[in-house]
């Protein structure tokens, strides 16, 4: 419950828009999450799930319909915008054109009555921090993408605010400045102790750079965990089919084993994720394409269809009963499968996960 420590603390939050068509959209359905002081939290899912609408709520720009939300404790749901110290940073820059680069730094700091021996301090250190010294004079035009970024970042730091929220920060930026700048968002994130709340869509991009991550499915969270650890204990279908591939089968629980659709009973010591269910129950299982052994068998439940390979990896797909599946693994094998051929797929002990709908 109330959690102390939490930089952001979320309960409840539910959100719902108008849509033209004279509908409505829940965005946010029941939203609770505690954030962590001086952590770097992601939170992860496909376009359209909530993620902006929860961060404009924390910002101030959207006012959630119900629930609340508080800083460090303190209750910020009623307070206007400029009020809450948390700052913002969009995928657009939304850097002022005719300004120079000091000159949108220090814009904020002007408006906050800072005096102007500390607006300049302020300017050169937080320059400094995203590694742009000497650039203060230029304008945003005469500045690549990637430092255009830089300078929405600096401009950000420098109000020194208690949580920083970065939507889709990175996403204008071509795929080789992405991955330097989530090591430098990483970087920042260390050295100021900020919270740092970005919003991705990137499963990548969101394991790269997360302490903790929470996964977002149609305006709920499914799971909220470290990275590696929502990477192994998926506990929905959704969660272990977003982060990672994962190959998901309905199964049927029995007492200790799983009655696989098309694939047959596995036994209990292939299974994690099985603790409180009760025989019968229905759910799936996933497996990783690279937790999943192959050998030949003309009883095999599994039917090749494709063989790629890309680079070291060798990609087999195959159709398992109906259910196609994907498996990875190492292309320096002897003999490849070909087409057609039949399969018997086993599985490493534990690595087949129970998860729900
Ligand atoms: P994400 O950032 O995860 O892509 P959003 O939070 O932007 O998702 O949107 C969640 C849902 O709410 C979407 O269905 C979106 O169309 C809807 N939505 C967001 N903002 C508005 C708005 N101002 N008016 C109507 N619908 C909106
Ligand atoms: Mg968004």
């Amino acid at each position: 419950m109330a959690d102390s420590t939490a930089a952001l603390s979320i309960r409840g939050v539910t959100k719902e828009f108008a849509t033209p068509e004279g509908g409505v959209v829940r965005a946010l359905d029941d939203v609770s999450l505690e954030i962590d002081e001086g952590s770097f939290t992601v939170l992860l899912g496909p376009s359209g799930c909530g993620k902006t609408t929860l961060l404009r709520s924390i910002a101030g720009l959207e006012t959630p319909d119900a629930g609340e939300i508080r800083l460090r404790g303190e209750r910020i749901d009623d307070e206007p915008v400029w009020k809450r110290r948390v700052n913002t940073v969009f995928q657009s820059y939304a850097l002022f054109p005719h300004m120079t680069v000091a000159q949108n730094i220090a814009f904020g700091l002007e408006m906050d009555r800072v005096p102007k021996a500390e607006i300049a301090k302020a300017v050169e250190s937080s320059l400094a921090m995203v590694r742009l010294e000497g650039l203060g004079g230029r304008r945003p035009s005469q500045l690549s993408g990637g430092q255009q970024q830089r300078v929405a970042l600096a401009r950000a730091l420098a109000k020194k605010p208690e949580v920083l929220l970065l939507d889709e920060p990175l996403s204008a930026l071509d795929l080789k400045l992405r991955r330097g700048m989530q090591m430098e968002l990483k970087r920042l994130q260390r050295e100021t102790s900020i919270t740092f709340v970005l919003v991705t869509h990137d499963q990548e991009e969101a394991m790269a750079m997360a302490d903790t991550v929470a996964v977002f499915d149609s305006g709920r969270i499914a799971q909220v965990g470290e990275p590696r650890d929502v990477y192994l204990r998926p506990r929905t279908r959704f969660v272990a089919d977003f982060i990672g591939e994962a190959n998901v089968l309905p199964a049927t629980f029995l007492s200790d084993r799983a009655d696989v659709d098309a694939l047959g009973v596995l036994e209990a010591d292939l299974l994690s994720g099985t603790e409180g269910l009760t025989s019968g129950q229905p759910g799936f299982v996933a497996m990783r394409p690279e937790n999943i052994l192959w050998s030949r068998d003309e009883q095999g439940q599994a039917r090749v269809v494709d063989v790629t390979f890309v680079g070291g990896d060798l990609h087999i797909d195959v159709l398992v009963g109906e259910h196609p599946c994907a498996i990875r693994t190492s292309s320096h094998v002897a003999e490849p499968p070909r087409v057609g051929e039949a399969l018997r797929l086993e599985f490493p002990a534990g690595s087949v996960r129970w998860v729900t709908d």
